[in-house]
């Protein structure tokens, strides 16, 4: 995962319907969410000229990024050179981090044209980059949503379990959304006892990665076996078990907090 700070080459801000005349880093996404790399290597710098053939919908300038203004755009044809947010990442980590900010700024654009409360067409506040129904006053923010994702410690060994909608047969952390009214902490309580019936304790917070795939926030925390006995529900959660350190398979992609976790337990119970 990502752990250089973003602002470390942007600066937030925000205008609607923003055009330049100078040079400026478009990150431009397809109707697939997709991001289009110049010569499939790189975030592109453009001026108005070099935009012609892409028809996009919006422009929406969101900052600056490397001293240079930072456009976000989408466009309905279906030219080729997009590639998904995964391939990015292999591709430039930090240009990556870039995107999964300005690929949010772009669902929410798209998503709330029109009041959800009453139908109404919204209208932008900018200095909160908000959408507001002129109708009901409705606020529409972009949406993130917090999920939690634990590595459980049992003398040495990691929980992992296997779940459904996982293709292959790979195992992993125990993760999930948080529901409205609980805390972050209840929520991991909550999923853990869920998703393999166990008790928790020591239950410490670590750090956090935005994900958007769709839209979460994840939330990473350590903790210790407390009690219980593992036992899986067979329709969302197939197995449950404990790895000793050599039975860990480290995932084939560091992108993600998830493998974060992984690796730091297998680095801290190695000692
Ligand atoms: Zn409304």
């Amino acid at each position: 995962m990502i752990e250089e700070n973003i602002y470390e080459n942007y600066s937030i801000d925000f205008k609607e319907k923003y055009s330049t005349n100078k040079k400026a880093y478009y990150f431009i996404f397809n109707n697939r969410r997709e991001i289009y790399l110049q010569n499939d290597t790189q975030i592109p710098l453009f001026n108005q000229e070099d935009l012609k053939e892409f028809d996009l919908d919006f422009q929406l300038y969101i900052g600056t990024y490397k001293n240079k203004e930072i456009i976000v755009a989408n466009t309905t044809s279906d030219r080729t050179n997009f590639h998904t947010l995964f391939e990015l990442y292999d591709i430039n980590h930090e240009e990556y981090q870039m995107a999964t900010r300005a690929v949010l700024i772009r669902d929410w654009y798209m998503t709330h044209k029109y009041c959800g409360n009453c139908g109404t067409k919204t209208v932008i506040d900018i200095k909160d980059m908000m959408l507001i129904c002129p109708e009901c006053g409705q606020m529409h923010y972009p949406k993130i949503a917090p999920a939690i994702i634990v590595a459980i410690n049992n003398n040495g060994k990691l929980l992992m379990a296997k779940h459904s909608y996982h293709h292959t047969s790979r195992y992993a952390l125990i993760a999930g959304y948080v529901e409205p009214g609980e805390s972050i902490e209840d929520a991991v309580h909550r999923e853990v006892k869920e998703e393999v019936n166990i008790n928790i304790k020591n239950l410490q917070y670590v750090k956090s990665q935005s994900w958007p795939f769709p839209n979460s926030l994840m939330l990473g925390f350590i903790a210790d076996y407390d009690s219980g006995e593992i036992k899986v529900d067979g329709e969302e959660i197939l197995d449950a078990k404990w790895f000793k350190l050599e039975e860990i398979k480290i995932p084939p992609s560091d992108i993600s907090i998830s493998s974060w976790l992984i690796n730091n337990f297998i680095t801290t119970h190695s000692r």
